[in-house]
């Protein structure tokens, strides 16, 4: 078995009421099986169109997996399309039938009469119990393909999958090792240019790029038959990938610029605080996000007045009142003014503008200066974010660039003083 096909069946998913969670989530459980979901597909509560994909995906699928249209009402209709499709009727199920009189009963409701319609199944078909809801799934084979119709509900899904459905899967069917390395200071399109070879269709392991506020995802997917052969494959794509790509990489999976960062001032017993003005404490946050961040971040300064930025942190007024509040200089002085007021090593500054409206001719929307203070020296870098960001991407942006800049100069200061 190789392919699978993943089926998601709700008007809520279609009109964009409710995002498809669930098919993103079976995909990587399935990959960590050597099984490979090849196309994802999103269908209304309308019986025609659940038969048509059905159909489809039995002729071309190894493996069908789908969620929703199960529930107790009218417009769930996952039941009858199995059984339409498999050309048999449904028929109560009683173990099912007792299994949901038996949720109600220990909950003291009443069953109504949708409830009894969750009992049915086509005939031929196996009932997947459900531990945490009342519809139990549905297992059946269509023209010798496995089908598996699970709850829409994530929880009642994610349970399914792992209790009744990984069992009934083939083992030994190989491995996919997923690794991502995490990159910035580049788009996407000049790290592209870097791995371009590596990222060639039809290799093993495949890579692929994805992007996202300024942060570029190097995907590494590993397939072998034993998770020996997958990890020995995926060192050595990642190996080659770091040599290529340098300083760009900042982690691995779920390691953050904040956590590089930390373990860099743990190392030189460092200690760093913030001037925030128009990300407002997004630095701040994002920065304790890692946890165990009190050893390396001592808090810092919301300035987001003009007041504050000279009353707390001792920016000159008339340096304001020259360069403007977003500038270079302001950067660099509310840098310097955090470093030495809050008393540590180093120190963050953040000053720009966010928008939508504020910006000017000379300084549009997504001017943003980011400053940097240790003992050694102030460093302010100017970045230009597009007025077409919207005000969240262009903060988030903002903080993430000032962690890159303090990245690096610890990575600069590690290499010089060995
Ligand atoms: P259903 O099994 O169709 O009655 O779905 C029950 C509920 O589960 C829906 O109302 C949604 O809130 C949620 N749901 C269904 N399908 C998905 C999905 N693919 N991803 C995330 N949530 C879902
Ligand atoms: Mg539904």
């Amino acid at each position: 078995m190789r392919t699978a096909w993943i089926i998601s069946i709700g008007t809520e998913l279609t009109l964009g009421q409710t995002v498809d969670t669930n098919a993103a989530w079976l995909a990587q459980r399935l990959s960590a099986r050597g099984i490979r979901a090849v196309r994802h597909l999103t269908v209304a509560d309308e019986l025609a169109d659940i038969l048509g994909v059905l159909d489809a995906a039995a002729s071309h699928a190894d493996l069908v997996l789908i969620t929703g249209g199960l529930g107790p009402t009218e417009d769930d209709l996952t039941r009858q399309a199995l059984a339409d499709a498999a050309g048999t009727p449904l028929e109560p199920h009683a173990e099912s039938l007792d299994r949901i009189r038996e949720y109600f009963h220990a909950r003291g409701r009443s069953m109504h009469e949708g409830n009894f319609a969750q009992a049915l199944l086509p005939i031929g078909a196996e009932a997947l119990p459900n531990t945490c809801g009342t519809a139990p799934g549905i297992y059946l084979r269509l023209r010798e393909t496995p089908v598996f119709a699970l709850p829409g509900v994530p929880s009642e899904m994610k349970a399914m999958f792992d209790m009744e459905v990984a069992p009934r899967l083939p083992t030994a069917a190989g491995v996919v090792l997923q690794r991502q390395l995490r990159c910035i200071g580049e788009g996407e399109a000049a790290i592209g240019a870097k791995i371009r070879d590596l990222m060639a269709r039809g290799r093993n392991p495949e890579i692929g790029t994805t992007a996202r506020l300024g942060i570029v995802g190097v995907r590494i997917n590993a397939t072998a038959d034993d998770s020996a052969t997958a990890t020995r494959l995926a060192d050595e794509a990642e190996t080659e990938l770091r040599a290529r790509l340098g300083p760009l990489v900042f982690g691995r999976d779920d390691e953050t610029l904040a956590g590089a960062i930390g373990r860099m001032l743990i190392e030189e017993s460092g200690m760093l605080t913030v001037a925030e003005s128009c990300t407002a404490g997004l630095l701040g946050k994002l920065l304790t996000d890692e946890p165990g961040a009190s050893r390396w971040f001592a808090g810092g300064v919301i300035c987001y007045s003009d007041t504050l930025k000279s009353g707390l942190l001792g920016v000159p007024v008339e340096l304001i009142a020259r360069h403007g509040a977003v500038s270079a200089e302001v950067a660099a002085a509310l840098a310097e003014g955090a470093r030495t007021r809050l008393s540590t090593t180093h120190a963050l500054s953040i000053t720009g503008v966010a928008g939508p409206t504020g910006g000017s001719a000379e300084k549009p929307v997504g001017t943003i200066f980011v400053g940097l203070s240790t003992a050694a020296a102030t460093s302010v870098e100017r970045l230009q974010l597009g007025a077409d960001g919207t005000r969240d991407a262009i903060r988030e942006r903002s903080a993430t660039a000032a962690m890159n800049l303090l990245r690096l100069e610890l990575m600069r200061t590690r290499a010089t003083t060995g």
